[in-house]
């Protein structure tokens, strides 16, 4: 099928409408005719058939100005037209979530107990777990479209492969193949720092932004990259990968075997084994080191002033890292995300360093960043299989 054939741009303006409806909640077909250009009678077949398939409802009335007794349709989202899956498996979260074509999500499950050494047999738990939240949500599953996954380390979304993750200690996994198999719906793979920041720029504190950097900061740290309104990926999908980044004066061994590197001073495990070495590990009892972290994350302040300080410590080291990556990427804006990213000793030790390493200059604002694990891996899935061109409008007829 060639770019400009009919049925491309069908799908493309039924693309174009769907993405203005959901940015607005609701709209009239002749606000859509307004922003999208297109003709009244393309937004009329278009709708026409969004409606027909259950995706679209008529909503809310609303009086045309000047013209009295002119009653105008506003037409929405109905949350019962679509649904995706999110799956989210990193270091500290592992969850599944059944989620409408809207991004309420209607049914949460965790997958704590996952056996990392056998990647596809981790998945095929993930995927029981799904089928069975998808019963416990009762959602029509023939309007289930796709799923969307938010795998920590590097991913390749065009063959759904997990290329290398050190939190999971995977490398080459198959992710999209796997889960698509035992789901029977389409998988749409991303790294977790891609995730977030696609999450960001869509509906979060990055919306119409065009350079932004994200560094996510859990137990490990990943990170990804916006230039000029385009996510970077790289010859292996590995920007922003900064982990391993040496740290000046830092002599702290690194898993990689270097000495000094960002994931060794500046990581929540680095936090976490700092304060096992100040026999604070009573204060985290819990096995789990995600727990672990989300719990002294919480526990620091001016009461814990040496949990506040490991913290803010990493926080300083993080600001050697984020001052050479302003310099190379020029963001307008820095969001740090995880549960060590976004702790606010850590962001506040962060803030600090990077003020006197840049003084002469106003760098870009540092923020936390917001979305979840979980709203990430249902906007990638929405994004994906949905308010896109790859929208399965036949699946949802046949439902
Ligand atoms: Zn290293």
């Amino acid at each position: 099928m060639s770019a400009g054939s009919p049925a491309n741009l069908r799908r493309q303006n039924r693309d174009l409408v769907l993405k203005q409806i959901i940015e607005s909640r609701a709209l009239s077909r002749t606000e859509i005719a307004q922003q999208t250009g297109l003709t009244g009678a393309a937004v009329s077949r278009i709708t026409r058939e969004l409606i027909d398939v259950g995706l679209l409802r008529e909503g809310p009335t609303i009086e045309l100005k000047g013209r009295v007794g002119r009653r105008n349709v506003r037409l929405e989202l109905d949350a019962n037209g679509a649904y995706v899956l999110g799956v989210a498996i990193t270091a500290n979260v592992r969850s599944v979530c059944v989620a409408d074509c809207r991004g309420d999500i209607v049914g949460r499950a965790d997958v704590a107990a996952l056996d990392l050494s056998d990647p596809e047999g981790a998945l095929e738990t993930v995927a029981s777990a799904a089928r069975d939240l998808i019963r416990e949500t009762r959602i029509d599953a023939s309007r289930l479209l796709g799923c969307g996954a938010s795998v920590a380390g590097r991913a390749d979304p065009e063959t759904g492969r997990l290329i290398r993750s050190e939190p999971l200690a995977w490398r080459d996994v198959p992710v999209g193949e796997i889960l698509s198999k035992a789901l029977s719906i389409p998988v749409r793979v991303e790294g977790r720092a891609v995730a977030l920041l696609l999450a960001e720029l869509r509906r979060g504190v990055a919306v119409g932004k065009q350079n932004v950097l994200l560094i996510n900061n859990g137990l490990g740290i990943g990170g990804s990259v916006v230039i000029d309104g385009r996510l970077a990926r790289g010859q292996a999908n590995a920007v922003g990968q900064i982990a391993h980044l040496p740290i000046r004066g830092e002599t702290t061994p690194c898993v990689c075997g270097r000495w000094g590197c960002l994931d060794a001073v500046a990581s929540g495990a680095s936090v976490l084994r700092r304060l096992a070495e100040e026999d604070l590990s009573e204060a985290a009892a819990d096995d789990d080191p995600g727990e672990q972290l989300r719990a002294m994350a919480e526990l620091a302040g001016p009461e814990h002033w040496a949990v506040q300080e490991a913290f803010r410590d990493a926080g300083r080291k993080m600001a050697y890292a984020i001052d050479a990556a302003i310099a190379i990427l020029d963001p307008e804006l820095v969001l740090l995300a995880g549960s060590a990213g976004r702790q606010a000793d850590y962001l506040a030790g962060l803030r600090e360093t990077l003020n006197q390493l840049r003084a002469s200059e106003d760098g870009p604002p540092v923020q936390a960043s917001e979305v979840t694990s979980d709203q990430s891996a249902v906007w990638l899935g929405l994004d994906a299989f949905v308010y896109s061109r790859n929208l399965d409008i036949d699946q949802l007829k046949a439902a």
